[in-house]
C-alpha cells in the first residue's frame, strides 16, 4: 500500500473504490481529464473482484450491428432493460472495447455461434459479430491479460492505488459525496479520504449465497455504501445464477411452481442484474457520488447476453472516469466533517463489541439464509421468512478478539452481508412473477399488466422506501405476453 496512511489527510479528486474492471477503466479515464485518482481496493487491484476470473467472452459490435445488439439485449432481459442507459451503451461498446489495446490489453475475434445450447441454434447472439476474447499468455492466467495491464497503464499515467483497505462509508457535504471512510486491513484502523468525486465499481454481491462462483471478496459493499449515503438502487431482485443447464423439463418445473431440490442443486449465484440507480452519465441520486460495473447495472434488464457484463463495466467505468474526471475539475474539494469519522468508528464499535456469534458464524448464517429462502426458487412465505432473519442477522453485535484486525473486517462484512440481503429479499417480494432469470415458484408466469415496471428502493432514515418506477423505453416499448424465461448467459428458451 501507499505510504498514504501516515499523512493526517487523505485527498484526492476522484475517489475510485474497487480495483476490477470498472473501476480500472474509471480510474484512468478520470486521469486523463487530468484528475487526480486515488484506487481504494479491499483486495488487489487487478488481481481481485470478478474480473480476473471472467472467461473473458466480451461484446463485440460494429455500429452496423448497434440495433441487433440493442433488440437481443431487450429480448433476453425481458424487457425491464433501461433502454436510455442501454441506447449509450451499444453506442459507446463499440470503441471502448477495442480502446482497450491502447492500454495494452491484447485481445483476439472468437465467433459467437458456438455459445448456442445445441438445440437452440438460432438463439441470442446469431446475428452479432461474433465476441472478444483476451488472449492468454505463458504465466498470466487468462484473464489476468485484461486487468494487470490496465493496472500497469494506470500507475505510469500517476493513478495513486491503495490495495487491502475496505471503503466502509461514503461521506457527504451537502446531500454531495465528499469522501469515504476506510479501514486499514492491516491494523483495523479508520481513516478518512477526502474527494471532490466518487466512483463505486466494488461489483456485485453473488458471495452473500451459500453457493456462488464469485472469488470471496463480492459482498455487495457498493449497495450497502450507496444506499446508506441516501443514493437509491433498482432491480436488486434480479440476480443472476448459473451454471444451470436449463432444459425443458427444468424450465417446466420453475413453471409448475414445485420447490425442488434439483432445482437448487445444480446453480450458482453469478451475477447481479440490479444495483446502484445511475443515469447516463453514471452518476447516481447523490451529486458526485458515480458507480459503474456490476454494482450499477440498470441496463442488463431480467438477464443478459454473455460479454455483456464485462463490456458493461468497461464502457460504463470509462463513462464514470470521464465525467467524475471533468465534474472534479468544476467543484471545489469540502472540508469533511469530523463527525463523519467519529459516527463510523461508533458504528463499527457497536457492531464488534456482542459477546455471542462470531462474525464467521453470521457470515454463515446469512449466506444459508439467502440460498435457502430467497435464491433461485422463491416463494412470498420464504422471502418473508428472509427478511425477518436477515433483519435479526442485521442486529447482531458480534464477538472479535480486541486487536484482530481480521476478525473486525469480517464482521464489517457480516453486517453488511445481512443489510444487502435483507434489500434483495424485500426488493424480491415487490415481484409477484417470473420473469428472465427471477424465479417465484408461486407466480411461475410473467406478467406485464401487473409487474411491467422496476423496483426502486430509496432510504428514509432507517426505513427502507419501495417504489415502482416505469420502464425507461426508447425504441421497444411493449413487451411481449411471454417474455423470456432463462438461467445463465447462453440458454434461453422460448416461452412454453
Ligand atoms: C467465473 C466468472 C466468469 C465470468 N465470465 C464472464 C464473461 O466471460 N463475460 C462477461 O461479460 N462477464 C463475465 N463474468 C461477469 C464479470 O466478470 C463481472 O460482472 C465483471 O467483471 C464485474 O466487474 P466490476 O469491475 O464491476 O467488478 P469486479 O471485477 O468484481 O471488481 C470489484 C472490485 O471491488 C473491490 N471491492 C469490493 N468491495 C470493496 C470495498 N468495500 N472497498 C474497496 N474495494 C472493494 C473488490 O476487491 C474488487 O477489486 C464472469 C463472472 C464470473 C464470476
Amino acid at each position: 500500500m501507499l505510504g498514504l496512511m501516515n499523512d493526517a489527510r487523505v485527498e484526492t479528486d476522484v475517489l475510485v473504490i474497487g480495483g476490477g474492471g470498472a473501476g480500472l477503466l474509471a480510474a484512468v479515464e478520470a486521469k486523463k481529464k487530468g484528475a487526480d485518482v486515488l484506487i481504494l481496493c479491499k483486495k488487489e487491484t487487478g488481481k481481485s473482484g470478478c474480473t480476473p476470473y471472467a472467461v473473458t467472452n466480451i461484446t463485440r459490435s460494429t455500429p452496423q450491428s448497434e440495433g441487433e445488439l440493442f433488440r437481443q439485449m431487450v429480448e433476453v432481459g425481458s424487457y425491464l432493460n433501461n433502454q436510455e442507459l442501454l441506447e449509450v451503451f451499444v453506442r459507446e461498446v463499440v470503441s471502448v472495447i477495442p480502446g482497450l489495446k491502447e492500454f495494452g490489453v491484447p485481445m483476439t475475434v472468437a465467433d459467437g455461434s458456438h455459445y448456442h445450447l445445441e438445440n437452440y441454434p438460432q438463439g441470442p447472439q446469431e446475428n452479432l459479430p461474433g465476441i472478444y476474447n483476451v488472449t492468454p499468455s505463458a504465466g498470466r492466467p487468462l484473464s489476468f491479460n485484461l486487468t494487470l495491464p490496465l493496472r500497469e497503464a494506470a500507475e505510469k499515467m500517476g493513478v495513486r492505488i491503495m490495495d487491502r483497505v475496505h471503503a466502509t462509508r461514503i461521506l457527504t457535504v451537502g446531500g454531495a459525496a465528499a469522501g469515504a471512510v476506510a479501514l486499514n486491513l492491516a491494523d483495523g484502523s479508520l481513516f478518512p479520504i477526502s474527494a471532490k468525486c466518487v466512483v463505486i465499481a466494488t461489483g456485485g454481491s453473488a458471495r452473500i449465497y451459500e453457493r456462488s462462483d464469485n472469488p470471496v471478496d463480492l459482498t455487495g459493499d457498493g449497495f450497502h455504501l450507496a444506499f446508506e449515503a441516501g443514493a437509491d438502487l433498482v432491480n436488486m431482485e434480479l440476480m443472476a445464477f448459473n451454471p444451470l443447464k436449463i432444459t425443458p423439463e427444468v424450465l417446466r418445473m420453475i413453471r409448475s411452481g414445485a420447490p425442488d431440490e434439483k432445482l437448487m442443486s445444480v446453480g450458482r449465484a453469478h451475477y447481479n442484474l440490479g444495483g446502484i440507480l445511475i443515469d447516463v452519465r453514471a452518476e447516481s441520486t447523490i451529486k458526485n457520488l458515480y458507480a459503474a460495473g456490476e454494482v450499477a447495472d440498470g441496463l442488463l434488464g431480467a438477464a443478459r447476453l454473455g460479454g455483456t457484463a464485462l463490456a458493461a463495466a468497461l464502457v460504463f467505468g470509462a463513462i464514470a472516469g470521464r465525467e467524475s474526471g471533468a465534474r472534479a475539475a468544476q467543484v471545489r474539494r469540502s472540508e469533511i466533517p469530523a463527525a463523519g469519522l467519529e459516527d463510523e468508528e461508533k458504528r463499527i464499535a457497536a457492531l464488534t463489541q456482542g459477546t455471542d456469534a462470531s462474525p464467521a458464524d453470521v457470515q454463515k448464517d446469512v449466506k444459508s439464509i439467502m440460498w435457502k429462502y430467497a435464491g433461485m426458487a422463491k416463494t412470498e412465505q420464504s422471502l418473508q421468512e428472509a427478511c425477518k432473519k436477515l433483519a435479526e442477522l442485521k442486529a447482531v453485535s458480534m464477538k472479535v478478539k480486541p486487536g484482530d484486525a481480521r476478525e473486525k473486517c469480517q464482521a464489517v462484512e457480516a453486517h453488511l452481508m445481512a443489510y444487502v440481503g435483507e434489500l434483495i429479499a424485500v426488493s424480491s417480494l415487490q415481484r409477484r412473477e417470473t420473469r428472465g432469470q427471477f424465479w417465484r415458484l408461486d407466480y411461475p408466469r410473467s406478467d406485464n399488466t401487473n409487474f411491467f415496471f422496476n423496483v426502486v428502493l430509496s432510504r428514509q432514515g432507517d426505513k427502507i422506501e419501495i417504489g415502482r418506477r416505469a420502464v425507461v423505453t426508447t425504441r421497444m416499448r411493449i413487451p411481449p405476453d411471454n417474455p423470456l424465461v432463462g438461467c445463465g448467459c447462453f440458454n434461453y428458451l422460448k416461452p412454453l
